[in-house]
């Protein structure tokens, strides 16, 4: 018998996504929700909805008690726990594995590997994957770090081995500060993760962020459906996403989709991963594998046609991928704006009523939102409130699309991302391709002048 009813432990967008994907293969849906989101878009379209906890993540989406009980009282045969919240949470995943529910992710033992930066850096090196310069693992002693940091010459980035989210990252320009710095880097990350260990990279002027969607099916079958270029980030957060890369030929997407592929199947990885690089003068450096579906994972279902989470529920399944890497063909190009409730400009938090809604449409244009006319965004989650997709034939096509949906798009009663990316299409760097990592920042500090 194969999964016939998923419980999704997830809210917002993602639950709606994976909600779509279930019963577009005939499977049941379960959502669970916080007393919060009782009147979320999730809970309204799932077969049934079990009340899991008060508003608190802590105690109600990361309640592995409460969501455990919920599956086996609504009989659920699989859970799917989108991104975020319990995604990657190996001893999370063991225990739904310990109760004969199928878990709609990696192994544990490969969430585990990846999850520490350290033993992730090192796992892709014997992979073959090429890695930013540095320690090699990790690193307490401020004597070893000055002699790596000579040698592979400063600016260095100090990086704590459980960060995660952008966090746990202090760069430094010499000897003088790396002691100190390395110190505090350890007694935030024991804060912050519950864990000091960290360890030393060469720190990368200006790189692009580039990664590679991967997927296997467990038994050493693997293919790769491109890359992703995330260069346009705030505080390391993305805010625009888009494949393929202006900047990537198709030889390259072959050689690295190919070096990425090969990795996975090495490991038997199962499910839907991304295998992050920092790229700069045309050379790829690993920095960390995740292993779940990410936010910006339509961008590929566009130029692809594959539908991601299919894949992963399938998977999860026992089946083998429904496409070989021969029959992946990319095709166009897609442009990902993610909408935050919040300033565009200063990026004050701003949940509350939503008075008016009214998504884009149209040809190759998707909205992926939880969001309707009457809704309160809840302060208690993540800000992101829906994800403009918009695909077109070329880069230029797509570009132009997206401006006309950016018009069509009303969000009233909170403030929103839609300002931001509107200005950001109308920016000469943007509609070349040309911006890294730092550009978005050093755009908004000019912005503010
Ligand atoms: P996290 O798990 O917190 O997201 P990552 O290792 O993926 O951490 O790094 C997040 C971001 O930090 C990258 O996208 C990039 O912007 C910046 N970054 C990480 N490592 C380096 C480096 N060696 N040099 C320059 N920037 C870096």
């Amino acid at each position: 018998m194969g999964i016939s009813r998923i419980l999704i432990a997830n809210r917002g967008e993602i639950a709606l996504r994976i909600h779509r994907a279930a019963h577009e293969m005939g499977i049941e849906t379960v959502a669970v929700h916080s007393t919060a989101d009782s009147e979320a878009m999730h809970v309204r379209l799932a077969d049934h909805a079990v009340c899991i906890g008060p508003p608190p993540a802590s105690e109600s989406y990361l309640n592995h008690a409460a969501i455990i009980s919920a599956a086996e009282v609504a009989q659920c045969d699989a859970i799917h726990p989108g991104y975020g919240f319990l995604s990657e949470n190996a001893k999370f995943a063991e225990i739904v594995e310990a109760h004969d529910i199928k878990w709609i992710g990696p192994k544990p033992e490969h969430i585990v590997t990846m999850g520490d930066k350290v033993e992730a850096k090192r796992t892709a090196g014997a992979l073959g994957l090429p890695l930013v310069p540095g320690s090699d693992g990790a690193i307490s002693d401020p004597a070893e770090a000055a002699r790596i940091a000579e040698d592979i010459g400063y600016p260095v980035i100090i990086k704590a081995a459980s960060g995660g989210g952008g966090r746990g990252m202090k760069v430094c320009e010499g000897p003088d500060t790396l002691a100190s710095l390395m110190q505090q880097a350890g007694n935030e990350a024991k804060s912050a993760f519950g864990d000091a260990t960290v360890y030393l990279e060469k720190y990368l002027g200006n790189p692009r962020h580039i990664e590679f969607q991967v997927f296997g099916d467990g038994n050493g079958n693997a293919i790769h459906l491109g890359e992703r270029d995330c260069s346009l980030q705030r505080r390391h957060q993305k805010v625009l996403e888009e494949a393929p890369s202006p900047v990537l030929s198709s030889e390259d997407r072959h050689r690295m989709g190919e070096v990425c592929a090969d990795a996975m199947r090495k490991m038997a990885y199962r499910g839907a991963g991304t295998i992050e690089f920092l790229w700069e003068n045309g050379e790829f450096f690993f920095i960390e594998m995740n292993t779940r579906l990410q936010v910006e994972h339509p961008v590929t279902e566009m130029i692809t046609g594959v539908d991601l989470v299919r894949e992963q529920i399938r998977v999860a399944d026992g089946k083998p991928l429904s496409v070989g890497q021969e029959e992946i063909a990319f095709s166009g190009h897609a442009i990902e704006c993610r909408i935050n409730a919040e300033d565009p400009f200063t990026f004050a938090p701003s949940p509350g009523k939503v008075t008016h809604y009214h998504p884009a449409g149209g040809m190759h244009v998707r909205v992926d939102s939880g969001l309707y006319a009457g809704y309160s965004i809840p302060p208690y989650y993540d800000s992101m409130i829906a994800k403009l997709i918009v695909y077109g034939r070329n880069r230029e096509g797509c570009i132009m699309r997206l401006r006309r949906a950016l018009e069509e798009m009303v969000i009233e009663g909170v403030k929103h991302s839609v300002p931001l990316h509107q200005e950001l299409l109308q920016q000469d760097d943007v509609l070349n391709g040309d911006y890294s990592i730092k550009w978005l920042e050093e755009w908004l500090a000019e912005r503010e002048g």
